[in-house]
């Protein structure tokens, strides 16, 4: 980036500015008429969706990267900016302004660690491009949008997807290893909200290893990084349209946004089968769970585990009564506010009143979180448009 200074307006962990970004996207802030903007910022609709057929190396189904190759089919962007795999290592991802739609099949999948995605937005300038699309992760679409009115773009189309956490593709290699021991041959890995971890390896095998059964107390405390742990943008709520799979039981799981959102489904037509998305179960119990075991954590307690012959069974039974749906998607994200909210007292307290926003303050309200003196913004309150 040419003006170093941007930086520091662009950047998501040192003075989010939430409502003023969504105003200018969106134009408005979240309603609190509707109580799913709370959780999920800005929404015209929420849909199940796949795409079909499902396109072989996609995460899901393949719907992000199939609306780069539609925006550049039909000629509305000159480029797509996203990531592919770095040609050394399939795990990192390598920034890269695509403009042949064939070539949006590289960058299917998911990528653990961080790949500075908008440093290629000058090159495109400089090569004359105005019309573009972006597909990125939270803190990416954050920078993006802090900076957009200076990028002189003609057009831009954002499609996000949630991010939970992430982490460097080093550590996220420990991760692998800790999994499998022949952990190169895995190529897939994701976390499903039926609460198990799936793996694919390079001969076809899969395997389902359900959460309870991770060995994550052997991740060091600091396996994902503070930004990640405190991040307080799930699910990208200032893309035109997110793309993600939380709450959408088992198939994909569409916000859209804004028009353009709109937009960007109508480009998919027949290919996408949607339906609308279900909730079931109950969060707050499980809410609270969790924050026990952050705080432990945090206080530098190991967590506390659940004895070993305890775990199958309740491994087997939290897909049938753990929250799912919609409800599973707002169990996480009060998960990460809970969580944002603890590290930050433990880590920086300083920082709490600049990082976090009002609406943070509000998931956390039923859990005995409430702002101490001095910690929360006055001057985010949600604002009307
Ligand atoms: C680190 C990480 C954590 C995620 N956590 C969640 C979650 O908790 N809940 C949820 O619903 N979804 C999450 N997602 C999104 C999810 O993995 C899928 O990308 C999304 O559901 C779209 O699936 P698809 O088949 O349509 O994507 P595809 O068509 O396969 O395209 C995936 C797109 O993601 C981009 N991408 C892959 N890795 C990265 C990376 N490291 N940084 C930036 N962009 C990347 C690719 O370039 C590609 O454009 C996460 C993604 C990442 C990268």
């Amino acid at each position: 980036m040419q003006e170093p200074k941007r930086c520091g307006r662009a950047c998501q962990f040192i003075r989010p500015d939430y409502p003023a970004l969504e105003a200018q996207v969106h134009g408005r802030v979240r309603d609190p008429g509707r109580p799913d903007e709370l959780h999920f910022g800005p929404f015209r609709r929420m849909l199940r969706a796949s795409l079909r057929p499902p396109r072989d190396g996609a995460q899901w189904t393949g719907i992000a990267t199939r609306l780069g190759e539609r925006l550049l089919e039909t000629g509305a962007v000159e480029a797509v900016l996203t990531v592919a795999p770095d040609p050394a290592d399939r795990w990192r991802p390598m920034p890269v302004l695509v403009t042949e739609p064939a070539a949006m099949a590289q960058a299917r999948g998911m990528r653990m660690g961080y790949a500075p995605l908008l440093a290629l937005l000058e090159p495109a300038r400089a090569r004359g491009m105005t019309r573009i699309a972006v597909i990125g992760i939270p803190c990416q679409v954050y920078a993006l949008r802090a900076l957009q009115a200076e990028l002189g773009l003609a057009r831009l189309d954002v499609i996000g997807t949630p991010c939970s956490d992430n982490t460097t593709t080093e550590r996220f290699h420990a991760f692998l290893a800790l999994l499998s021991d022949r952990p190169e041959t895995i190529t897939y890995l994701e976390f499903r909200a039926d609460y198990h971890v799936e793996l694919r390896f390079a001969d076809g095998r899969r395997r389902e290893i359900p959460f309870l059964q991770l060995p994550l107390s052997r991740l060091p405390p600091d396996f994902f990084p503070l930004t990640c742990r405190t991040c307080v943008d799930y699910t990208n709520v200032l893309a035109d349209l997110t793309v993600g799979y939380m709450g959408g039981e088992g198939e994909q799981w569409l916000l859209v946004r804004n028009q353009r959102g709109e937009d960007l489904l109508a480009l998919l037509g027949e290919e996408l089968r949607t339906s609308e998305p279900g909730s079931r179960g109950k969060r707050a119990a499980h809410v609270r769970g969790f924050l026990k075991n952050v705080e432990r954590a945090a206080g530098g307690l190991p967590l506390r585990r659940m004895p070993g012959w305890l775990r199958p069974l309740m491994g087997w039974l939290m897909p049938r009564i753990g929250p799912r749906g919609l409800e599973f998607a707002r169990a996480r994200v009060e998960m990460k506010a809970v969580e944002t909210i603890v590290h930050l007292r433990r880590e920086l307290p300083a920082r709490l009143r600049t990082m976090v926003p009002d609406h943070v303050w509000r998931l956390v309200e039923g859990y005995d979180l409430a702002p101490r003196r001095g910690e929360a913004r006055v001057d985010q309150q949600p604002r009307r448009p």
